[in-house]
């Protein structure tokens, strides 16, 4: 339900109070995984994108840190070996965020691992050679992000985390501030922007007293606290909010910030990110740092496996996530955190009771249940007027409607038909 009257209802008066659900992980140490048994690296690693190609065979041998697959375009990045170890198979195999199977690389990976050895024979770097590097080193293509771009140029580090349960980004913002804040001086000089704003979430007094500390050396960085009220965290509002133009802008996810410290500092290439793998049904849930390609199911036992036989699997947070079934889900660099809930959706849709929530609490100032009835009406006309073609797929109008209807599943149909 939606909590009014809170003070900080007037910073931002859309969006929803949610239950964040964190506590089984919130205060729990990144942990780091055992060596996975197999790693599986799709060469398409999100939803319609460019498929890398591999630059590997069944049969060759890997290093850790190896390079793999190379991007066919610039809008994709390299892909690198997490494991010294034997590529056994280059085959085809069905992943969530694709209707096609998708090419993956298969890695057996060795006892022990053999490191490629450390290169620090530079520190300074000009612009043009840090953004090279953090796209050679897989972790970002800054070049792609600055397109459309002009100075004055703000770089927007998101460090809010409002999807319920996750927790990896708030832990990395606790256990790593030096190296976070180090991560953002790099991307600024790479990206020549004038300032950083972090824009964080945590209601954690301790680590706000913390960074407020650290950022106060730094003059090109500020500190921004939003509440949290979702859906705060998307880049859209965030720009609003702050007041920066999107020309003038650029969000970068925390972690991110994060690795590229890694990238620049120990020349590591992006092979090991902190997921949240968490939800009632799982029995110990933790914030592990994993290597990409490891299997879902791999870290469920890492977690002393379920409570109770999980009735949905959730690939990201229950608002903007995917429902998977099945645990033969590999890690991505866009893999966030897995949630288990015992049951399935228990609630049933039925008949708009026309309360007007879904309208008070959409963050793009929509009429949700209009649109929803245009979609079904077939009325395509009415979807311009009702501006559909704003809505940033946020879930606010599904968490908040009493009659459980299935908002998105009618805002996606309608983005369909307007791009039609
Ligand atoms: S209509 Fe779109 S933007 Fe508005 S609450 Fe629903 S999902 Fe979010
Ligand atoms: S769609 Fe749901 S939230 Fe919107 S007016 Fe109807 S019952 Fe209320």
């Amino acid at each position: 339900m939606l909590k009014r009257g809170r003070s900080e209802s007037r910073f931002f008066p859309q969006g929803v109070w949610i239950p964040l659900r964190q506590d089984a992980t919130i205060d729990k140490l990144i942990r780091p995984s055992a060596l996975p048994q197999k790693v599986c690296l799709p060469l398409q690693e999100r939803a319609n994108t460019i498929p890398l190609k591999p630059l590997v065979r069944p049969g060759s041998s890997v290093k850790r840190g190896q390079q793999v697959a190379a991007p066919s375009e610039k809008e994709s990045l390299p892909l690198f070996s997490p494991v010294w170890g034997e590529v056994v198979a280059v085959e085809k195999s069905v992943v969530p965020w694709s209707a096609e199977p998708v090419e993956t690389i298969v890695i057996m990976p060795r006892k022990d691992e053999l490191l490629l050895p450390i290169t620090m024979a530079k520190t300074e770097f000009s612009p043009d050679e840090l953004r090279s590097l953090l796209y050679r080193m897989g972790v970002v293509n800054l070049d792609l992000e600055l397109i459309g771009k002009s100075a004055p140029l703000t770089l927007i580090v998101n460090g809010c985390e409002l999807e319920p349960y996750l927790t990896s980004t708030q832990r990395l913002l606790e256990e790593k501030p030096k190296e976070l804040l180090l991560g953002i001086e790099f991307l600024v000089q790479a990206v020549e922007a004038e300032r950083a704003i972090l824009v964080i979430s945590t209601e954690n007094k301790g680590i706000l007293e913390d960074l407020g500390d650290l950022i106060f050396a730094k003059k090109q960085i500020s500190l921004e606290v939003f509440p949290p009220r979702y859906p705060l965290d998307h880049p859209v509002l965030i720009r609003k909010i702050l007041g920066v133009p999107e020309e003038n802008s650029l969000i970068i996810d925390l972690p991110l910030a994060v690795y590229s410290h890694e990238a620049v500092v120990l020349r590591q290439p992006f092979m090991e990110k902190v997921v949240t793998i968490t939800g009632p049904a799982i029995r110990n849930p933790q914030n592990i740092r994993v290597r990409i390609g490891t299997m879902l199911e791999e870290l469920v036992a890492q977690c002393d496996g379920f409570t109770v036989e999980p009735g949905m699997i959730i690939m990201g947070g229950p608002l903007r996530g995917q429902v998977i079934n099945s645990l033969e889900v590999p890690i991505t660099r866009y893999s966030r955190g897995f949630v288990f809930l015992p049951e399935r959706n228990p609630f049933l849709e039925t008949s708009c009771i026309l309360c007007g929530s879904c309208i008070d609490s959409c963050p793009m100032g929509l009429y949700p249940v209009f649109i929803c009835e245009a979609v079904k009406s077939r009325n395509w006309k009415a979807l311009d007027d009702l501006g559909a073609e704003n809505c940033i797929f946020c879930g606010t109008c599904s968490y908040i409607c009493p009659a459980h209807i299935p908002h998105q599943k009618y805002l996606k149909r309608a983005r369909e038909r307007l791009v039609k």
